[in-house]
């Protein structure tokens, strides 16, 4: 089945769209900074590219975009509604890969995270909002050690 070229055009600017840190990247790579967790990213030489591994301690963690990859039972995982069999023989072979690059990870005795961009965003907002709190708390205690005389508009 060959695709429209407007599906072509939409394919190769998603291809070229990655390929810059994206937040819930980001998030990972912090918790993996936080934990002393050593990596490497964009391993190529591993099954599947995975976002962040280690080889030496084999362990690999993808940052999966809930679009692209599909994640199950997520609202991001819409199928376009034009020339939808295209699409949804595509998502297939996405998954297929995915799990491919899992399974051949896992025989080699890597243990496998994978992350939803969702679940990232996710946390980076409770993380923000938790953030935050201990951001007020400071500012009160400050304001409360001035004596009150100023207060913020
Ligand atoms: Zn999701």
């Amino acid at each position: 089945m060959r695709p429209p070229a407007q599906d072509e055009a939409r394919s190769a600017l998603m291809r070229r769209v990655r390929r810059r840190d994206t937040a819930p990247e980001r998030a990972v790579a912090s918790a993996l900074r936080a934990l002393g967790l050593a990596y490497r990213k964009n391993v190529r030489s591993l099954p599947g590219s995975p976002d962040f591994a280690n080889k030496r301690r084999r362990w690999a963690v993808f940052v999966h975009g809930c679009y692209w990859h599909r994640h199950r039972g997520c609202k991001r995982a819409t199928v376009p509604k034009h020339n939808r069999a295209f699409w949804e023989a595509k998502f297939a072979a996405n998954r297929k890969r995915d799990a491919a690059a899992i399974r051949d990870l896992r025989r080699r005795g890597f243990k496998v995270v994978v992350v939803w961009e969702c679940e990232a965003e996710r946390s980076i907002k409770k993380l923000n909002a938790l953030t935050e709190l201990a951001f007020h708390r400071i500012q009160r205690g400050r304001r409360s050690q001035m004596n009150d005389c100023v207060r913020s508009g």
